[in-house]
C-alpha cells in the first residue's frame, strides 16, 4: 500500500487595494476601522440598493489574469451565488460562475523545486466581493456573534489552479509565487495577518494497494491564512487520507467533496460539512449588472498597462544573469520591489568601483540575505561604503605590498631590463608574480601602481 500521487488544487482569494468597494462608493480600506462605519445601503444589502461595478477593480482583475498567462475572456458577466450566512447580507454574493464567463481562463505559473521546473495550470481568475466579518464574543456574560460589514463588498479576486500540485512544499511555492506577482503589480499588499490573502486547498490521493490504484474522495480545507498553516494542514490531510483509506477501502472512492477546517491549536483538520449537505448555490446571471464585452481598443490598453510593469520573472532573470546570484539568493532578494530597488541602487554604487565588482556584489547579497544590516536604517550609499571598507580591510596594507614588489623586482632583474627597453607587458608579468606571492590578497590595481612606480624609479 502506498501513495502513488498527491493531487492538490488551490483556490486563492486576494483582496484588491482599490480606493472604494466593488459595487458602492464606501472606502475599501476597512482594516482596523470602527465596526460598521464604512457601509451604505448597497454593501449592507438593503432592499432596492443597486450595485455599480468598480472599473479599477475590473482592470486589476483582468491584469492579474494576464500576468498569470491567462486568456482574457472577450465577453464576460457577473453571477449571483446564493447562500445563507449572517455575514452575507444580500443572501447572495456577486461572483462569476466558472462555466459562465469569468474574466480570465487557462493560465499557468512556473514552479521550481529541487531543480525541477514545472508549470502549474490555472483554470480561471475571477472577480467577486468579500463578505462581512462575524465576531464571536461575549457581551454581559452572554455568548453572542457580532457582525461588522466594513469588509462587505471589498473587491476580491479568486484564482483557481488545476490539481497539478503534488506536495505541501509545492503548494507553498505556488502561493508565494502568486503573492509575489500580485505584489509586483501593486494590486494588493497580500497581508495574510489582515486577511488580504486566503487559501483553500482541495486535496485527494491516488493510492496503490498492490492490486490496483484508486482515488480517495476530494477534501476541501477552508480559509487558511498563512503559509505555515497551509503546509501543516496539507501534510496532516495527506497522512489522514492515507491512514483512513488504506485501512478501509470500502468507504473509499464514492461521494462528493467534503469540507474540513483546520484547527490551528490542535494542528488537525476536522470535518465541517458532510457530503449529504453538499452546497447548491443556484447560480444565475446578475440581473442588475449588464454583461461586458471588451473592445479591441480596451484589450490593447490592458496589454500596454501590463507591459509597463516589471514582473518577478524578469527581475529574477536579471538578478541571476547580470549579478550572478544563485536561485536561493535571487528568491530572497526579489521578494518585494522595495528590496529589489534597494539592492540595485547599492549595486550601482559598487559598480563605480573598477575592481572586484563581482565579489563586491556577492558580498552585498550576503549582507542582505544574512540580515547583517537593518535596511530600514542604512541607506544604499552607506551600505556600499561599508562593503567597500570591508573588502579594503581584508586587502593587504600598501606597505606590505611595497615590500613584496621590491622583492619581486629584485628577483626579476632581467624583466626590469626588458621594461627599460620598452616592453610594457613586463608590468603584467610582475603583477602576476606579486599576486602569487600575496596569494591574491593584494588589491591588483593598487599593486600595479606600486610596480610602475618602483620600476620607473629604477629607470632613473
Ligand atoms: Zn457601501
Ligand atoms: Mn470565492
Amino acid at each position: 500500500m502506498k501513495i502513488k500521487r498527491v493531487l492538490i488544487g488551490l483556490e486563492i482569494h486576494v483582496e484588491l487595494k482599490t480606493k472604494s468597494k466593488m459595487f458602492c462608493g464606501c472606502s475599501a480600506e476597512s482594516f482596523g476601522k470602527e465596526p460598521n462605519t464604512q457601509t451604505c445601503p448597497t454593501c449592507l444589502g438593503l432592499p432596492g440598493a443597486l450595485p455599480v461595478p468598480n472599473k479599477r477593480a475590473i482592470e486589476m482583475a483582468v491584469l492579474i489574469g494576464k500576468a498569470l498567462n491567462c486568456k482574457t475572456t472577450l465577453k464576460s458577466q457577473f453571477d449571483r451565488k446564493n447562500y445563507f450566512y449572517p455575514d452575507l447580507p444580500k443572501g447572495y454574493q456577486i461572483s462569476q460562475h466558472e462555466y459562465n464567463l469569468p474574466f480570465s481562463t487557462g493560465g499557468w505559473v512556473e514552479t521550481k523545486l529541487k531543480d525541477r521546473t514545472k508549470r502549474i495550470g490555472i483554470k480561471r481568475a475571477h472577480l467577486e466581493e468579500d463578505t462581512g466579518k462575524s465576531i464571536h464574543t461575549e457581551v454581559q456574560g452572554e455568548k453572542v456573534t457580532l457582525l461588522d460589514f466594513n469588509k462587505s463588498g471589498i473587491p476580491l479576486v479568486e484564482i483557481v489552479s488545476e490539481p497539478d500540485i503534488e506536495s505541501s512544499e509545492e503548494a507553498v511555492f505556488y502561493c508565494v509565487k502568486i503573492r509575489k506577482i500580485i505584489k509586483y503589480l501593486d494590486f494588493s499588499d497580500c497581508d495574510m495577518e489582515k486577511g488580504q490573502m486566503r487559501f483553500e486547498p482541495t486535496i485527494n490521493l491516488l493510492i496503490d494497494d498492490g492490486v490496483k490504484a484508486f482515488y480517495t474522495p476530494l477534501v476541501e480545507i477552508k480559509n487558511i491564512n498563512s503559509f505555515r498553516f497551509l503546509r501543516k494542514a496539507l501534510d496532516y490531510e495527506i497522512d489522514r487520507q492515507f491512514r483512513q483509506f488504506s485501512k478501509d477501502r470500502a468507504v473509499k472512492t464514492s461521494g462528493n467533496k467534503t469540507t474540513r477546517g483546520y484547527d490551528q491549536e490542535r494542528m488537525v483538520t476536522f470535518e465541517q460539512r458532510h457530503k449529504e449537505e453538499a452546497e447548491e448555490y443556484r447560480y444565475f446571471p446578475e440581473p442588475d449588472i449588464p454583461p461586458f464585452e471588451w473592445s479591441e481598443d480596451q484589450l490593447a490598453v490592458f496589454s500596454t498597462q501590463l507591459s509597463k510593469v516589471e514582473l518577478p520573472n524578469i527581475v529574477e532573470k536579471r538578478f541571476k544573469e547580470k549579478y550572478g546570484l544563485t536561485d536561493e539568493q535571487t528568491e530572497i532578494l526579489t521578494e518585494d520591489k522595495r528590496l529589489v530597488r534597494y539592492f540595485e541602487e547599492t549595486a550601482k554604487k559598487l559598480q563605480n568601483q573598477k575592481t572586484k565588482q563581482q565579489s563586491l556584489i556577492k558580498l552585498l547579497a550576503n549582507f542582505i540575505v544574512n540580515k547583517r544590516v537593518d535596511l530600514t536604517k542604512i541607506s544604499p550609499e552607506k551600505l556600499a561604503k561599508m562593503i567597500i571598507d570591508e573588502t579594503e580591510k581584508k586587502a593587504l596594507p600598501p606597505e606590505k605590498v611595497i615590500k613584496i614588489v621590491q622583492q619581486v623586482v629584485e628577483e626579476n632583474r632581467k624583466a626590469v631590463e626588458d621594461y627599460r627597453r620598452g616592453r610594457q607587458g613586463v608590468i603584467e608579468f610582475l603583477l602576476g608574480q606579486v599576486m602569487r606571492q600575496t596569494k591574491g590578497t593584494a588589491d591588483p590595481s593598487q599593486a600595479r601602481k606600486i610596480i610602475i612606480m618602483i620600476v620607473e624609479n629604477l629607470k632613473k
